[in-house]
C-alpha cells in the first residue's frame, strides 16, 4: 500500500516538489503575465522542463524516463499551476494524455519508437478525443479509419485538442470507428480504435488555434484528417479497444487535472495573503478586516480538503486499487476550489484583481476550464453518482 498524505511526502517527493517549485518561482513567474499577454506558447520553459526530466517522470529509465511515478508528476504539476495554468497544461496534456497512451497501450517497438520523441521536452504528443459531436458523449466518434493495402485511411475531425500544433508536436493519437461490433444487448455499435497519426503526415491539418478565454499560452487547435494514410502497425492498442482505453487515460488523467486545479487554487490564496498584508484601507492593512480573513480562511481550507482529496485518488492508484470514484470527486472537488478561488482572490485585490497583468486576474480567465476540460463537472457526478447505484 502507499499512503500520500499532505505535509508528510517523504524526503525523494519533497526534493521534486521543491526543486518545481524554485523553478517556479525564479523562471516560471517572471515571464508568466507577458506570455500570458502575448499568446505565446512557451517553448523555452518547456525544454528547461524536458532537461529537469519532468516530461519523463512517470516513465522507466529503460525509455529515457526518470523512473518516477504518477504522483510524482501531480506534484510537479502542482507547483507550476500556482503561477502558470498555461504551463502545467502543457505538461499535463503531454505526459498524462500525450506519452502515456503510448506506455500503457503501446507494442514494444511503438514505446521504443515514440517515447524518446516526447519525454525530453523537445517534443510533444496529443491526445485526440474529442469532435464536434463528441465531448462528454465521447463514444459519439464520427472520424472514421479503414484499412486499406495494409494502411489506415483516416477522415474525419477533432475538436480542442491541446499541444496538437506547437513547432515540437510529433504525433497525435486519435480515436477512430474501425467498424462495428454487437453489444451485449445484440444492438450494433461503433469499434472505435485508436490510430497514432505522425505530426507532417499528408492530410493531416492543424486548424488555426482557438482564441480562449484563458489558457493563452497552452496550445489548443482543431484537427482535420482528410485521406491521412498511415501503417496498419500505427494502431495503438487492441483493435476496438480505442474508446475504453482513452477513459482510462481519462480516470488518471483527472488526478492530475486535480493537481493542476489545487496549484491554482493555492496562487490564489498565497496572492490574496500577501496583498491583503500590503494593501490598506481606512487606515488599517485590508487583512484586519474579518471580511477578508474569513474569505482568505475559507480559500486554504478549499486547497486543503482539494489537495487531500487528490492525494487520496493518487494513493489508490499507485496501490493498484479501484480509483476511478476519488479521481472523480478530486477533479470536481479541486476544480471547483480553483474557480471559487480565484472569484474570491479578484474580490481580495479590489479592481487590481481585474487587470490581466495581476497573477489572480489570469487565475479567474483560465480557472474555469478546469470544471469543464476531461470530463465536466456533470460527467465527475455522473461517475460519482454510478459509484453508489444511482
Ligand atoms: C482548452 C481546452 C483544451 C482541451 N484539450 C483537449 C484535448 O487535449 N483532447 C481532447 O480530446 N479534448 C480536449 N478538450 C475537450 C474537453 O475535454 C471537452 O470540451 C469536454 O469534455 C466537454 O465536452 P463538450 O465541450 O463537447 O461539452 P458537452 O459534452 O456538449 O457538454 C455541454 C454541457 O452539457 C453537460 N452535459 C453533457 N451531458 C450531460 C449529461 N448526461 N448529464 C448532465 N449534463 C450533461 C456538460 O456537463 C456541459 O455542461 C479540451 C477543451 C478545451 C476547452
Amino acid at each position: 500500500m502507499r499512503t500520500f498524505v499532505p505535509g508528510m511526502l517523504d524526503d525523494e517527493y519533497e526534493s521534486l516538489r521543491r526543486t518545481v517549485a524554485e523553478f517556479t518561482d525564479e523562471e516560471v513567474a517572471p515571464v508568466s503575465a507577458e506570455l500570458d499577454a502575448k499568446h505565446e506558447f512557451p517553448y523555452e520553459l518547456v525544454a528547461k522542463m524536458g532537461d529537469m526530466g519532468l516530461f519523463g517522470l512517470p516513465f522507466p529509465e529503460e525509455h529515457g524516463g526518470m523512473g518516477g511515478d504518477y504522483f510524482a508528476l501531480c506534484l510537479a504539476l502542482e507547483e507550476i499551476a500556482r503561477e502558470n495554468q498555461s504551463l502545467a497544461m502543457t505538461l499535463e496534456a503531454g505526459v498524462s494524455l500525450g506519452a502515456m497512451p503510448i506506455y500503457r497501450f503501446g507494442t514494444e517497438e511503438q514505446k521504443a519508437q515514440l517515447l524518446p520523441q516526447v519525454i525530453d521536452g523537445r517534443g510533444l504528443a496529443a491526445f485526440g478525443l474529442t469532435e464536434a459531436e463528441a465531448g462528454s458523449d465521447a463514444g459519439g466518434t464520427r472520424t472514421r479509419a479503414v484499412l486499406e493495402n495494409g494502411e489506415w485511411v483516416v477522415n474525419g475531425a477533432k475538436s480542442f485538442i491541446t499541444n496538437s500544433g506547437t513547432d515540437i508536436t510529433k504525433f497525435v493519437t486519435a480515436t477512430a470507428v474501425t467498424g462495428t461490433r454487437t453489444g451485449s444487448d445484440g444492438s450494433t455499435k461503433p469499434e472505435i480504435s485508436t490510430i497514432i497519426i505522425p505530426n507532417g503526415t499528408p492530410g493531416f491539418t492543424p486548424e488555426p488555434a482557438y482564441d480562449k478565454v484563458g489558457w493563452n499560452s497552452s496550445d489548443t487547435h482543431p484537427l482535420t484528417f482528410e485521406d491521412v494514410r498511415v501503417p496498419e502497425a500505427n494502431l495503438l492498442g487492441e483493435r476496438g479497444r480505442g474508446y475504453a482505453n482513452f477513459l482510462r487515460i481519462l480516470d488518471e488523467g483527472r488526478i492530475a487535472i486535480a493537481a493542476v486545479s489545487v496549484g491554482a487554487a493555492q496562487g490564489c490564496v498565497d496572492a490574496s495573503v500577501q496583498y491583503a498584508k500590503e494593501r490598506t484601507t481606512f487606515g488599517k492593512p485590508i487583512g484586519d478586516y474579518q471580511g477578508i480573513s474569513f474569505k482568505i480562511a475559507r480559500m486554504e481550507a478549499r486547497v486543503q480538503t482539494a489537495r487531500a482529496a487528490y492525494y487520496a485518488a493518487a494513493s489508490k492508484m499507485e496501490s493498484g486499487l479501484p480509483f476511478k470514484t476519488e479521481a472523480a470527486i478530486a477533479k470536481m472537488v479541486a476544480s471547483e476550489a480553483a474557480m471559487d478561488n480565484a472569484r474570491d482572490a479578484t474580490q481580495v485585490h479590489g479592481g487590481y484583481g481585474f487587470m490581466n497583468e495581476y497573477l489572480v486576474a489570469r487565475h479567474y480567465r483560465d480557472s474555469k476550464i478546469l470544471e469543464i476540460g476531461e470530463g465536466t463537472t456533470e460527467v465527475q457526478q455522473m461517475l460519482i453518482a454510478r459509484s453508489l447505484g444511482l
